[in-house]
């Protein structure tokens, strides 16, 4: 049975860092008419309220999105403050597939998966009426594989799971390594917490010594490593980005440091394996 719940912890810095990543995604990706399809292995909810009992039981929004919603920021945040800002006005949080559908096209598509019944309910209930998209109350991990490779169009993937299971780890490996092989020239997105490095060391050493080639790691801290439980920091780990966006997060991530974090942050961009 899944506990994770992503309303505890819309619009922290995790969500900040991989929402931005994926707007500036596909803000490029449709400068060119070929449809996209976008699948997001594990979607949550779809829009978050921000003054609920869970949001105000962590405050990890007021932490993340609310110190920076209206902050200046440089240019390449325009897309995901732009979109997120008439949810703000009503105290909500647009998670990645509402995110996404808000700046797809006619001629895209959707492929959400989600396995938490409340969760999966509250997706469809978003989306019921939007053509382009389809719910799944489905594995996100064997979703992709049936997927991949997409036909007729482009493929944007998102992967990000609650890592709630120790077995994430392996599986968004495993699970990376494949959607690679059926489609080489799709965008893979992998969001990853740090909460215990090694883990994350593991992750990217098995993505090092597969055949993935193009790989690179977007990470933003808001505290140092520790041994004690606690996310300090989070990244995405990006298979084929749009060749502009290491450089828009070179800009970008040191600002959303210096607003969140000024003294204990970090973050960093590098090419872990060569196109
Ligand atoms: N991507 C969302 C966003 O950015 O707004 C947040 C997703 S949340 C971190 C992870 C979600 O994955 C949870 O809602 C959880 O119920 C769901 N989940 C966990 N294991 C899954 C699986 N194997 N397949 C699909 N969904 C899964």
């Amino acid at each position: 049975m899944l506990s994770y719940r992503h309303a505890f912890h819309a619009g922290n810095h995790g969500d900040v860092l991989k929402h931005l990543v994926l707007a500036n995604t596909i803000d490029y990706l449709l400068r060119k008419e070929t449809p996209v399809l976008y699948i997001d292995t594990h979607a949550g909810a779809g829009r978050y309220q921000l003054n609920n009992a869970m949001a105000k039981k962590t405050e990890e929004a007021s932490k993340g999105i609310g110190s920076l919603a209206f902050s200046r920021l440089p240019e390449s945040a325009d897309i995901y403050q732009q979109a997120l800002a008439g949810y703000l006005k009503q105290r909500q949080y647009p998670g990645s597939p509402l995110l996404a559908a808000d700046l797809l096209r006619r001629q895209d598509r959707l492929a959400l998966y989600e396995l938490h019944p409340k969760d999966q309910t509250a997706l469809q209930r978003l989306f019921g009426k939007d053509k382009r998209v389809q719910v799944e109350s489905a594995d996100g991990f064997a979703g992709l594989k049936a997927r991949l490779p997409a036909k007729n169009s482009r493929a944007l993937v998102l992967m990000d799971p609650s890592y709630e299971m120790k077995s994430d780890y392996q599986q968004v490996a495993n699970s990376i390594q494949e959607g690679y092989k059926r489609m080489p020239s799709a965008v893979f997105l992998v969001w990853y917490p740090v909460v215990e490095r090694h883990r994350i060391n593991k992750l990217i050493n098995d993505l090092k010594a597969s055949k993935v080639r193009d790989l690179w790691q977007f990470e933003l801290g808001v505290e140092a490593d520790t041994e004690e439980y606690g996310m300090t920091a989070s990244g995405m780990l990006v298979i084929n980005p749009p060749w502009v966006l290491p450089e828009q997060l070179r800009t970008l991530l040191p600002a959303i440091q210096q607003q969140l974090a000024p003294d204990s942050g970090h973050s960093c961009v590098e090419q872990l394996v060569p196109e």
